[in-house]
């Protein structure tokens, strides 16, 4: 940024707009503006026909993953490098996959590099076709994880884990499911994804409203035809704008007869730049170049100086990492620094509203105002430019959402505007308690609930495994560290847990449980170092990230950051006093 650039923003009135932006999108009602999608308003798997009657099942397992994403699968393909015999795989969904087994919207696909996001690259020895690849082909990678470690001979789909309850005699988990299946497992791994449950706004007359509905997580293919064919006659509304939207719109946009997009808050849309692999540059690569490249991008998205930029996109070019490196330059001080470098960005994404779309009234309200990383940052190359298109409208309802639906479309600021189909891209239910998030009810030695051990807290040795929850681990937001390459962390906590399994297999009668010394140390770090963000969130336009304006003080992220959590986990395995996590039957 040129001098004259710097003068040129003037902090006092950002922040006074940015307030202004977060005021008017604030409201009483926080989560609870939300409903779940219940089954009977489309919750159900649109991707399986017919009734699976099958018996419920009651045996012995080796470990149990409950699951089916890319955590859960890594932790299962290294279960089977560290020889368990039978590895069970639980999931609601019909296949393997996770999140991007539900999410089959037009337009569905990574938005970080898949050559870094999809896991096992090598192992499995799968070239993407793009840089960021499309989500057919991340599922279909998901099940070449499980053909490769052969995890379908025990998986258990469309079924739910209910309880888990340990068996101090047996020294093994007993596990239900709402199929009536009894397992006995010696180890379970719980890996539940963040975004498992899709959430519907909670708007006045939803009920009454005669066209069809449905949510992008359970795209309705017989409603909009396979090429959204049958959307050409058809007024389209999709209510939200946030990561999925921005992917679905610009399909919609080219096929639909006419297409309203409900804004409330406006996402930063940055540039994409998405291509197909070279297929020559994929061959030379060296063997373990996944690794180098994961941990090149994760250093460069924690403010890490590296000597290149692998990955190359606009992941590394983030505000708060802009501001880390301003901040490293040590001219001012380093939260101004951080706050000058958001400023930049956001004025660059705002800038770039205006180079693209063509109308002025349009391009305003598409401008996010806000700190870039109140709300999760996007990237396209087509979501902005499908607004110069004859058939799209942008209904910006200046922060308020819709007002209510009515039997024949949606009512914004009083004016009611007919539609056939609305397409809810409202997102997923987030910030429950880690402790339920799963659905399940966990009770380890002495039937306590793991909701009560944490009541006051998460208590975690490392983020994967707690005191009085034997053989028991977590993966996900746990006591552990974040990034942008979700996809990354899961892979190193799978990975963790698989060694100490192993470990344990090698000693022979053990169970993995950490002394009360090494959970307290652990709690006792992530408290000190914890990073409070609440001033940050609390100035920030409302969504999942700040609990819908209501920040938390406490974190429970590791306030080091990934890279230096991955060193945590390293050294404790290279150097670290191992007894701390086994505790004899
Ligand atoms: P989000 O929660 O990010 O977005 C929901 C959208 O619905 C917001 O724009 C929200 O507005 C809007 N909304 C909610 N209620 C109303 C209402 N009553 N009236 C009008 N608008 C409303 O959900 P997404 O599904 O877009 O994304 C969830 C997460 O999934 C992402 O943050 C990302 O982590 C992940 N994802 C990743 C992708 C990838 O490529 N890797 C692709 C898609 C998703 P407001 O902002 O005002 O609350």
């Amino acid at each position: 940024m040129t001098v004259q650039q710097e003068q040129a923003i003037d902090l006092e009135a950002l922040r006074a707009r940015y307030r202004a932006e977060r005021d008017r999108r604030l409201r009483p009602d926080g989560n609870d503006q939300y409903a779940p999608l219940a089954a009977d308003r489309g919750a159900g798997d649109p991707w399986v026909r017919g009734d699976d009657d099958r018996a419920p099942v009651s045996d012995a397992v080796d470990a149990l993953v409950v699951g089916g994403g890319f955590g859960g699968l890594v932790a299962a393909a290294r279960f089977r490098d560290a020889g368990l015999e039978r590895i069970r795989v639980v999931d609601a969904a019909g296949d393997l996959g996770g999140t991007w087994y539900w999410n089959r919207y037009p337009g569905v696909a990574c938005d970080v590099e898949s050559y870094i996001y999809l896991p096992l690259l090598e192992e499995v020895g799968v070239m993407p076709t793009r840089k960021y690849a499309p989500g057919e082909e991340i599922r279909r990678h998901a099940q070449a994880i499980g053909r490769r470690f052969d995890l379908y001979r025990d998986a258990l789909f469309r079924t739910e884990v209910t309880s888990l309850a340990w068996d101090d005699e047996a020294a093994r988990w007993t596990v239900r499911t709402n199929r009536g299946d009894v397992v006995s497992a010696r180890y379970v791994v719980i890996s539940s994804g963040p975004f498992n449950r899709p959430k519907l706004p909670g708007i006045p007359g939803i009920d009454d409203f005669r066209g069809h509905t449905f949510h992008t997580s359970r795209w309705d293919y017989d409603h909009t035809g396979t090429d959204l064919e049958r959307l050409a006659d058809r007024r389209v509304a999709v209510i939200g704008t946030g990561a999925t939207a921005i992917q679905v719109v610009p399909h919609l946009a080219r096929t639909a007869e006419q297409l309203l997009v409900v804004q409330r808050t406006p996402s930063s849309v940055d540039e994409r730049g998405d291509r197909e692999t070279d297929a020559d540059w994929w061959e030379s690569l060296e063997p373990g170049w996944q690794r180098t490249r994961r941990e090149n991008f994760l250093a460069l998205v924690d403010g890490r100086a590296a000597a290149d930029d692998l990955v190359d996109d606009r992941w590394t070019d983030t505000a708060p990492v802009r501001g880390r490196r301003r901040a490293g330059e040590g001219r001012e001080d380093p939260a101004l620094a951080v706050e000058l470098a958001d400023a930049e960005k956001m004025t660059e994404i705002r800038a770039r509203v205006d180079e693209i779309v063509a109308d002025p009234g349009t391009a305003d309200a598409l401008k996010p105002w806000y700190r870039q990383m109140c709300k999760r940052p996007t990237f396209s190359d087509a979501y902005l430019q499908a607004f110069n298109r004859p058939n799209v409208t942008l209904l910006d309802t200046r922060g308020a959402g819709v007002e209510r639906l009515t039997a024949d479309g949606l009512v914004v600021d009083g004016v009611e505007h007919p539609v056939d189909t609305i397409v809810l891209a409202t997102g997923f239910e987030l910030g429950a308690d880690p402790a339920t998030r799963a659905g399940v009810d966990i009770r380890g030695r002495g039937g306590l609930p793991l909701a009560e051990y944490w009541a006051d807290g998460l208590r975690t040795f490392h983020g994967w495994v707690s005191r009085g929850f034997p053989n028991l681990f977590h993966l996900g937001s746990t006591q552990n560290a974040a990034s942008p390459n979700f996809a990354h962390v899961l892979e190193v906590q799978a990975e963790h847990v698989a060694g100490v399994v192993a470990e344990a297999q090698r000693r022979g009668d053990v169970l993995v449980e950490p002394t009360a010394a090494a959970e307290d140390r652990w709690v006792a770090t992530i408290r000190e170092r914890a990073v409070d963000m609440q001033d940050f969130q609390a100035q920030c336009t409302p969504g999942y990230y700040n609990f819908e304006g209501r920040p938390r003080r406490r974190s429970e992220q590791f306030g080091g950051g990934p890279v230096e959590f991955h060193e945590v986990l390293a050294d404790w395995r290279a150097h670290g006093d191992h007894d701390e996590v086994f505790t004899s039957r």
